[in-house]
């Protein structure tokens, strides 16, 4: 399987919770941030303006400040999970909005009453504003675009309103700075939104890379490696339960003159077979794994020794009863089972026993089930 990264939608909703909880989590710093600068930029006007105009909006920039932090501390407080997280974009778009329209409005309708030289201090406050929302707000493009744009449009119109030669370049000074962060925010975003994708395709890609590892690619059974990596788990979980546990060792019989007479192919199909037989015959929680070319081994946690004996002998039944059909042309096929049990929980002493006995069921004339020797 390959990974196209640029034209991959298959992460875009997993990339998504990770901006949100991105934003989420760096929220609080810049919300007291821009509470702080309410209250300086409220000093700097003091005494030039009709004070009912700060305390009004001072009033509305706590009440969102408030609003704002009440969502955040939510949103840590319930910490939601995986799809979850998409819940939380809109309250935070809804909130951002409110910020925006209550700094932007207000600051235009009491800086359109201030003397020049603090018009262009509020000015420049929204430029410093503009700049802080650019880089808190890119990791979702249209919230920092929207932000950026709702706090220095109003502004911008101020000054053209305004009409003289210093306000109208002045407003042209803001509208290239507008067109610059809309630009970056598209950089910004784009570059975030590539490196999570990335995140997201690298760790689905080492998934898959160990599930391969796992797999035997004729049969789909575990491998040697994770039949022994998974059977330890199983005889441990035994071993401290005190549940006693078996295991079969099973090799096809004269599997080479299949080969030779049939094919390699039709070979490949009787294992494929046998493969599906011993996952239909034995329980879910077993566990099965193709350790060899024609031998196979299953693991049954909390069973015992007749139990195991029982399971074995199904298992070479049916196998010696079900012909494998390849287009019509039926052969049969027959294994050897070994089958041990024991209380020591070592699965190498468990398996090799019943390697033994699987070896003592071919010089018996194969086609049979034989038991350990204790
Ligand atoms: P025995 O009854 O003593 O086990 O005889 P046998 O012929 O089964 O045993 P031997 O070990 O001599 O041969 C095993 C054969 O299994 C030889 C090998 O080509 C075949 N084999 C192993 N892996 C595969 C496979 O993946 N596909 C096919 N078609 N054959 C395989
Ligand atoms: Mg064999
Ligand atoms: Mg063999």
């Amino acid at each position: 399987m390959s990974y196209s990264i640029e034209d991959n939608h298959e992460f875009d909703l997993l990339v998504k919770q990770d901006k949100l909880q991105l934003l989420y989590s760096q929220s609080f710093p810049s919300t007291y941030f821009s509470l702080f600068t309410a209250f300086i930029y409220a000093g700097i006007i003091w005494g030039k303006i009709d004070s009912t105009y700060i305390y009004g909006w001072l009033t509305a920039v706590v009440i969102t400040t408030l609003i704002r932090l009440t969502l955040f501390f939510t949103y840590k407080k319930q910490n939601p999970q995986d799809a979850d997280i998409l819940k939380w974009e809109k309250p935070y778009f809804a909130s951002l909005m409110l910020a925006v329209a209550i700094w932007s409005i207000g600051i235009v309708m009491i800086a359109y009453r201030l003397p020049f030289l603090y018009q262009v201090i509020s000015f420049l406050i929204m430029l410093g504003m503009a700049g802080a929302a650019l880089t808190v707000y890119s990791a979702i493009r249209y919230f920092s675009s929207l932000a950026v744009l709702g706090v220095l449009t109003p502004v911008i119109i101020l000054f053209v309103y305004i009409g003289n030669r210093t306000s109208l370049l002045i407003a042209l000074t803001g509208l290239i700075f507008l067109v610059s962060a809309l630009r970056a925010t598209r950089i910004l975003s784009h570059n975030l939104h590539y490196s999570y994708m990335l995140t997201h395709a690298l760790s689905r890609a080492k998934e898959e890379a160990e599930r391969l590892a796992s797999i035997d690619m004729l049969t789909g059974l575990n491998n040697r490696r994770a039949f022994t990596e998974q059977a330890n788990v199983q005889v441990e979980y035994c071993k401290r339960y005190e549940h006693p546990v078996a295991a079969l060792v099973l090799d096809a019989d004269h599997f080479k003159k299949i080969n030779d007479s049939r094919g390699h192919a039709a070979g490949d199909i009787a294992l494929q077979n046998l493969a599906r037989t011993l996952q239909k015959i034995t329980r879910s929680s077993d566990i099965i794994g193709r350790i060899g070319g024609e031998e196979f081994a299953v693991l049954l946690s909390n069973t015992e020794e007749k139990e195991a004996l029982l399971v074995a002998e199904k298992l070479r039944k049916w196998i010696a009863d079900h012909p494998v059909n390849i287009n019509d042309d039926y052969f049969s096929i027959t294994v050897s089972i070994g089958v041990a049990t024991d209380h020591d929980y070592n699965l190498e002493k468990l398996l090799n026993r019943a390697d033994e006995a699987m070896y003592q069921a071919k010089q018996s004339g194969r086609n049979r089930v034989i038991l350990a020797k204790k």
